[in-house]
């Protein structure tokens, strides 16, 4: 079953290669082992596209390997840390999504001003502050879990993005939903800021019309045809 898991992985990190999320051999997917043994991670040294099922590593919450022979990332407390504290998680996304580094930078709330803004808000993104440095310790993990709290995506001011799912197929499109609604804030607000937006109740209509769990299964299937390999 992780061989399984291990190539979706695999196929994630492609995708998120493809979408532009990668940062030279930063950033990172990871998925709960099935049978409750860790965490299998993105293995560090490696872009995005360059993932194979065999450049995947289990870790544990101290960052010991437990399996797969290369190396893991420094920062693998957000993903060991948010899944400890979130049974419903099961996917983890971090990236350096240059328009969330941006917008959370400029301060300025997520506005649903297009599809893609209501997946995330109402209310708006969580804002981790505590430290803009990198997620190398158990405690930081934990604490960047809290400021996640039951929400899909927390960002990580002056750092990047973490983004939480139920599975690799939601993480993997939820990161590039924010990614694109990161991008249509700044250019709305490079264009003076937002005369319309939705409403509430409209943003939290639309993220069950546009982003149901089927239409983000379908979103996901397209993804890997692209890839030219499902
Ligand atoms: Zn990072």
């Amino acid at each position: 079953m992780s061989a399984e898991l291990r190539e979706q992985i695999a196929v994630g990190c492609r995708i998120l290669a493809g979408a532009a999320q990668g940062d030279y051999v930063w950033g990172h997917l990871s998925a709960r082992d099935p049978d409750g043994a860790g965490t299998w991670m993105k293995a560090a040294g490696y872009g995005f596209e360059e993932i194979t099922a065999d450049r995947t590593v289990l870790v544990d919450r101290d960052g010991r390997v437990l399996d797969g022979t290369e190396r893991r990332h420094a920062e693998y407390p957000i993903h060991t840390e948010i899944m400890a504290r979130r049974p419903d998680v099961n996917a983890v996304v971090h990236t350096h999504s240059r328009a969330a580094v941006a917008l959370a930078a400029t301060g300025r709330a997520l506005e649903p001003v297009s599809h893609e803004g209501t997946f995330f808000t109402p209310p708006d993104v969580p804002r981790f502050t505590a430290t803009g440095d990198l997620i190398l310790t158990r405690e930081l993990g934990a604490r960047l879990a809290e400021c996640l709290g039951d929400r899909p995506a927390v960002l990580m001011v002056n750092h990047g993005v973490a983004v939480a799912a139920k599975d690799i197929p939601t993480a993997v499109v939820a990161t590039l939903l924010l990614d694109a609604a990161c991008d249509m804030q700044l250019r709305v607000l490079a264009a003076g800021g937002a005369a319309h937006r939705s409403s509430d109740a409209e943003a939290l209509s639309k993220r069950e019309h546009c982003y149901g769990d089927a239409l983000i299964d379908d979103a996901w299937r397209y993804l890997v045809r692209r890839l030219g390999t499902g």
